[in-house]
């Protein structure tokens, strides 16, 4: 028999939970229990409170003005940028570019850097991958003659990496992996991969938008040369995103949408373009999504992103467990190293019933297929229910999910 860990001692949830104040609201008279922070996460007060800030005294356009407002405005935007630069560990700020979200930071590197590609070369991608880092790649391939090649997944939904050597080749350009399965809950061992590909001479992009917020994010380290996420998934605000890339890397790029900002002479003969990175930042950029970035940054690190890890390792394992007890419940996705992401089917009930449900009696989860429908085709399902955590999700979350589930057999058993 199983023991049941005790919560950690050293993270205060309850405390977590206090900062975000959308945590105490009801929804249909229940009491909310938020469990998709992986399709977005909420956002703690100071978060907010950054942002009317700079709202309230802050804001006018950066870059261009002379005037005080508009210097402010910029030291604050660019603060935001030296922040996320020492979040990741970056050189340099020339390599942090600002974009909406990680969709549109993969999109900028397969249409910028993706003009280099020649008929016959391969970008080697997952099939767990979200959908962001899939059809950017397969527009890219289309354009240039280039070949979309897929490292297969197994049963349990981790990455065969026999299959990854033996993909990886003279042709392969660019591994475009996630770091965390946004479906399966997967995390992707990177580090073999990034070194293979190194070795190989091919580049490599990290999708991070589910795992920058759950572990220590260290590009250095990491030794890749994109590193794509969105400020949303971090307690930050939407409409906000970044795209990390190696110095060497970004100098080499073209431009891919052109307007203010992004130049440094314009006359109708001929075009010079800026520095980096507001080469890559074409208009009028989300000034308060940045400063809001920032705050959510400084928030997740007041938390301590260790053990906020180990919190969210904790519940994965409490919740694994009380799904299993559960007649006719199947997890989808069995990895040995997994996320706080568990998706799951129940027998005989539609997992968008499953959501009506459990959104009956006060519980959020995902109901689909998460962008990814190479990997419900994989498991042979049109979509599941997802249950997916935060820093602030504590286990009467989870026994909620549990007993609405109790009442969907009931409702359909
Ligand atoms: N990649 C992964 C793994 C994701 O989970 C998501 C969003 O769910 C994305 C990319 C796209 O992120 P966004 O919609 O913020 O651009």
């Amino acid at each position: 028999m199983s023991v049941i860990e005790q919560p950690l001692a050293d993270y205060d949830v309850e405390q977590v939970r206090r900062d975000f104040p959308i945590l105490s609201t009801t929804v249909r008279g229940k009491r909310l229990a938020f469990l998709d922070t992986a399709a977005s996460s909420q956002r703690p007060a100071c978060v907010i409170e950054a942002i009317v800030h700079y709202e309230t005294h802050l804001h006018a356009n950066v870059h261009r003005g002379v005037y005080e407002l508009s210097q402010k405005a910029t030291d604050a935007f660019e603060a935001a940028r030296e922040r996320v630069r020492v979040f990741l560990n970056a050189r340099s700020t020339r390599e942090v570019v600002f974009t909406r979200g990680t969709t549109e930071s993969i999109n900028l590197v397969a249409q910028s850097w993706g003009r280099s590609l020649q008929p016959g070369d391969e970008i080697l991608i997952s099939w767990m991958e979200h959908h962001a880092n899939i059809v950017p790649w397969q527009m890219a391939c289309e354009r240039s003659g280039a070949v979309l090649r897929v490292i297969p997944i197994d049963r349990r939904g981790e990455l065969d990496l026999a299959a990854f050597h033996r993909l990886l080749s003279p042709k392969t350009r660019l591994v475009a992996i996630t770091q965390v399965s946004n479906s399966l809950g997967t995390i992707v061992p990177i580090a073999e991969i990034i070194a293979a590909a190194r070795r190989n001479g091919s580049l490599v992009l990290v999708d991070g938008a589910q795992a920058v917020a759950h572990q220590r994010i260290d590009v250095q380290a990491l030794d890749c040369d994109f590193y794509a996420f969105s400020s949303h998934k971090l307690y930050g605000p939407t409409g906000m995103g970044v795209l990390w890339a190696r110095e060497s890397v970004l100098a080499g790029m073209p431009p891919w949408q052109g307007g203010g900002d992004m130049i440094r002479t314009v006359s109708f003969e001929k075009t010079t373009y800026n520095e980096l990175p507001y080469r890559f930042e074409a208009g009028t950029p989300n000034i308060s999504g940045a400063v809001g970035l920032a705050a959510a940054i400084d928030y997740l690190e007041s938390l301590d992103i260790d053990k906020v890890h180990a919190h969210e390792q904790s519940l994965l394992r409490y919740t694994t467990e009380a799904l299993r007890a559960i007649p006719g419940l199947q997890i989808i996705g069995e990895a040995a190293d997994k996320a706080g992401v568990i998706s799951f089917t129940l027998e005989q009930v539609h997992p968008h019933d499953l959501g009506t449900i459990l959104d009956s009696e006060g519980v959020a989860v995902r109901a689909g297929h998460h962008c990814a429908m190479p990997v419900m085709d994989f498991f042979g399902v049109p979509a599941t229910a997802r249950a997916s955590f935060g820093c602030y999700t504590n286990r009467e979350d989870v026994d909620q999910l549990i007993g609405a589930l109790h009442r969907a057999l009931e409702v359909f058993g």
